[in-house]
């Protein structure tokens, strides 16, 4: 029989034939495609003729085909619904395409041929396009150390095996420090926590085997106890002990781990031919460079630390008040920052929901993209991988677009979160390769499903990814739709929130699930409020981690990391009643891997844009206002259907006119007037 992964499919826009494949089938196609990627890649090195843009670099773009159809709709089902079988492969897969993806990147031969194209680049009569596709393949190769020879090439295996260890390590210690602690509440030590946190509290205590209500330190316990509890001591050993993971001494203890790391990534920026590693890091991102980072988080500091001082003279007085002398801590801002914004801006979520049904939307996130873009949805009925995943059909002026498949309620096979992906790429080369996205969250099932705000949010989020995939519009996949940098990906997706955010789009979807009744005016101005309280701090805490990140990587490494943090908290002159969002010793994002190393701003750096791109079309009020033609055909031609073929502040600048600016993130985030 053959294998319905490797045969060719005949299915309505060639989905993959779900009803077909079974787990068993993965690992024999997972095998093949990797021989027959194998098989491609040495073709490619070992050709006889000159190397050509087209007999390499094309070939390069088409020869894992294969493979990445098998892998797409495998990682497709691990993390939307695993089994464990599933799994099981997975852990399976990750080692061979890590080894896989070694060896090319130090195949001499290849690389050779890509160095070659790459020197007599201006002679090849390139498009823009293909002239960026082999700037990246070439970028590619000489940053996992294709050019370096001998001693050094040895030493960059052995420093990343290493970093490998640390980074695993790391988490581990963190995992251990937070699974050895708890707080156990007796009696009296319960005032002020609700109902839903005395439930958790009462069922962390069970999985301790102790009676009672226990505290330990997961976000979803300690973040509402420091809001709620009214007991200032007990409130103090919860933040202490919070803030001390993975700094308690002894085996789990993660600072020397820090040193190390940062230490081994210098050496590696260096091998590469880098100054440091930050400079290593950006040389990929929008930002470039650690200055341009800096400079912009700087921008946003000094306006949100005027916001959190503001804030914390209020909050102090509101201690004093309470009878408590003295200044505020840290483990006093959640506390009264909640009782300020129970008086201020009380918002009962029992009183949204019922407006925020999830079919009106998936309808409004449809609506608006019809409005902007031309976009049109049709349901499809077709066999998916499980039957609370939905598809339609895009289209355009009656033109195919793309596959849309949501797949939005929470289930114990599915990993926690939302995102997007693609289980099939756009493309032009060797055919008119149209996507199929897929969008994948964990709401609550009912009838009818409804949704928080933070969910619709996350709704539009996710679609917007899916928007930059379905309008992508270029040649090679590898700068198709979401390939872009880092700090640019996030641009298309934070900035569709915002179309939620309009009112008459919340005027015309938000409606009541019983009544149909439109949500009040009032109810509505009180929800768009509640998102920007507590800025200041938010700000603060996450602005001072993303610095103390640039400023580990950017010049020598530390030798003593925990001095370094102190230093860059002195300098930018740290609010007494914040911490660092993630102090060193519980740095995962930038100990645990290097995913966001010296890369933390990236969260800021897109809302800066995302802020800066929408004013645009507020900008245009006149005109069409949040649905302003022009714009969003601007917004297309420029961001959305490019992808990575450009340079992304070319990009923007083409979009915008300009560079962004942080005026409106400020305005956005309630930091300045
Ligand atoms: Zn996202």
């Amino acid at each position: 029989m053959t294998n319905p992964l490797l045969s060719r499919w005949d299915t309505p826009f060639q989905l993959p034939p779900f009803a077909d494949i079974s787990d068993d089938d993965f690992a024999p196609a997972f095998d093949a495609a990797m021989d027959e990627a194998r098989a491609n890649i040495a073709t490619i090195a070992d050709n006889p003729a000159a190397p050509t843009f087209a007999n390499t670099i094309e070939a390069l773009e088409l020869a894992e085909e294969s493979l990445s159809r098998v892998l797409s709709v495998f990682y497709n089902l691990a993390g939307a619904d695993s089994t464990e079988k599933r799994e099981e492969l997975q852990r399976d897969f990750s080692p061979k395409l890590a080894a896989y993806s070694s060896e090319i990147s130090m195949n001499e031969a290849l690389f050779r041929r890509v160095e070659t194209l790459w020197q007599k680049r201006d002679d090849l009569d390139l498009t823009d396009e293909q002239a960026r596709v082999l700037m990246l393949h070439r970028r590619g190769f000489v940053r996992a150390g294709a050019q370096l020879q001998g001693a050094a090439r040895d030493r960059l295996k052995e420093v990343l095996e290493r970093l490998a260890v640390l980074g695993t390590q790391f988490s581990q210690n963190l995992l251990a420090d937070e699974r050895d602690w708890f707080m156990e509440l007796g009696p009296d030590d319960l005032d002020g926590l609700p109902d839903f946190l005395l439930d958790a509290a009462k069922g962390a205590a069970t999985e301790k085997g102790v009676e009672g209500h226990v505290i330990t330190l997961s976000r979803s316990l300690i973040t509402p106890f420091l809001q709620f509890s009214t007991r200032r001591d007990l409130r103090q050993k919860a933040y202490e002990a919070f803030v001390a993971r993975g700094a308690n001494g002894g085996e789990s203890d993660n600072r020397a781990i820090a040193a190390e790391t940062l230490a081994l990534r210098q050496e590696r920026a260096e091998l590469l031919g880098y100054r440091d590693f930050a400079s290593y890091k950006l040389e990929t991102e929008m930002a470039k460079t650690p200055e341009a980072v800096r400079d912009l988080l700087m921008q946003v500091w000094e306006p949100a630390k005027a916001a959190a001082n503001r804030d914390a003279e209020i909050l102090a007085d509101m201690m004093h008040a309470d009878g408590i002398n003295g200044g505020l801590e840290a483990w006093d801002w959640r506390y009264y920052s909640e009782k300020r914004r129970k008086a201020e801006h009380d918002l009962d979520e029992a009183e949204i929901k019922p407006y925020l049904q999830l079919d009106r939307m998936i309808e409004a996130a449809f609506d608006s993209a019809n409005r902007l873009f031309g976009l049109e949805f049709t349901p499809l009925d077709v066999p998916l991988y499980h039957e609370d995943a939905r598809a339609w059909e895009v289209t355009r002026g009656g033109k195919h677009v793309a596959v849309f498949i949501g797949d939005y309620f929470a289930r114990g096979s599915k990993r926690s979160g939302a995102w997007c992906s693609a289980m099939r790429s756009q493309r032009k080369l060797g055919g008119d390769v149209r996507p199929i996205v897929v969008n994948v969250c964990n709401f609550t099932k009912g009838d009818p499903a409804l949704l928080s705000f933070d969910d619709a949010r996350t709704l539009f989020h996710e679609f917007g990814h899916a928007l930059h995939q379905m309008l992508s519009d270029v040649t090679y996949e590898s700068v198709s739709g979401t390939s872009v940098a880092q700090d640019f990906v996030e641009l298309p997706s934070q900035l569709y929130e915002h179309w939620l955010e309009v009112p008459e789009v919340l005027q015309k979807f938000a409606t009541h699930a019983e009544t149909g009744a439109p949500m009040p005016a009032d109810l509505l101005k009180r929800m768009l409020a509640a998102g920007t309280y507590d800025m200041g701090f938010s700000t603060v805490e996450y602005v001072a981690s993303a610095l103390v990140d640039l400023e580990f990587h950017n010049g020598a490494a530390p030798a003593d990391p925990m001095a370094k943090q102190a230093e860059v908290l002195e300098g930018i002159g740290m609010p007494h009643a914040i911490r660092m969002r993630h102090a060193t010793p519980q740095f995962a994002h930038v100990f645990s891997g290097d995913g966001y190393s010296s890369a933390y701003y990236s969260y800021m750096w897109s809302e800066v844009m995302d802020a800066d791109a929408f004013d645009a079309f507020d900008a245009f009020e006149d005109a069409g206002g949040a649905f302003d033609p022009e714009m969003a055909k601007r917004l297309e031609t420029h961001i959305l259907s490019a992808g990575g073929s450009r340079d992304p502040e070319e990009l923007y600048t083409a979009f915008r006119g300009r560079m962004p600016g942080v005026k409106a993130l400020l305005k956005g985030r309630g930091l300045i007037p």
